[in-house]
């Protein structure tokens, strides 16, 4: 059984006064979803904040990115260590925002994942075609490549604590979702790469998670599909109200 995974990426939003007053919401809402894990990726900037408004919750914490060095001559990056002493048990890696604008590939989004394995981090992996690709029809080529590259040398014992985000990139907070029918297919085809790469048993226990315009009213259709184990969630992860609905689906 799958323990499903609702994640909120705030993306640049949320300063730290606007944290406190968001995850203090949240936590009144959402505290109980025992069966169910719910996670807030706030910015950087306002992890240290959320992470004590959090604090006696189940509510965990996540980062948006991190580099793959402990340390160094890195300037602007974040380490993965950083990242733990602050309280984040995950990371979301590879987001289509990092590949588009800041030259993120499969193989950063490897080197990223391993370390964040290897320093105690769960790392959620975001892979997903663009419109042109989908109009195209080659969905399930980009979704193979990203899979093989990017996820590729894992241990066992890392490979099935492996979170993926299918996410759509045309259905990123843009309105459009992927409809329960096109989102399961994909994540169908995505376990089952899984299984080629890392074995039946290995992909039976990895949480794929749809992103891509998740909204309180589309929550629960997609949750029915079989593949679909959770959602990464933008916009609607910025309101206590819209995120808890989608966490209580
Ligand atoms: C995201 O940022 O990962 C995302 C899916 O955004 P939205 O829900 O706004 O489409």
């Amino acid at each position: 059984m799958r323990k499903p995974i609702l994640a909120g990426n705030w993306k640049m939003f949320k300063n730290t006064q606007e944290t406190r007053e968001l995850a203090a919401g949240l936590k009144s809402k959402v505290a109980q979803a025992g069966d169910r894990e719910v996670v807030i990726c706030p910015p950087f900037t306002s992890l240290a904040a959320a992470a004590a408004a959090i604090q006696g919750s189940s509510i965990k914490l996540g980062a948006q990115n991190m580099y793959w060095e402990d340390k160094g001559a890195f300037t602007g990056e974040i380490s993965p260590g950083m990242l733990k002493e602050i309280g984040c048990s995950y990371v979301i890696v590879g987001h289509s925002e990092r590949r588009q604008y800041f030259g993120e590939t499969d193989e950063t989004v490897n080197r990223k994942m391993k370390k964040a394995f290897s320093s105690g981090l769960l790392p959620i992996v975001c892979i997903g075609e663009t419109l042109a690709e989908r109009e195209g029809n080659a969905t399930f080529k980009v979704l193979e490549r990203q899979l093989r590259e990017g996820i590729k040398d894992l241990a066992a014992a890392e490979a099935k604590q492996l979170v993926i985000a299918y996410e759509p990139v045309w259905a990123i907070g843009t309105g459009k979702t992927a409809t329960p029918q096109q989102a399961e297919e994909a994540h169908a085809f995505i376990r089952k790469t899984i299984a080629g790469m890392y074995g039946e048993q290995m992909a039976g226990e990895i949480r794929i998670l749809y992103g891509g315009s998740v909204k309180p009213d589309n929550i629960k259709e997609l949750m029915g599909q079989a593949d679909i184990d959770g959602a990464l969630v933008g916009g609607a992860s910025l309101e206590a109200d819209s995120f808890s609905k989608i966490v209580n689906y």
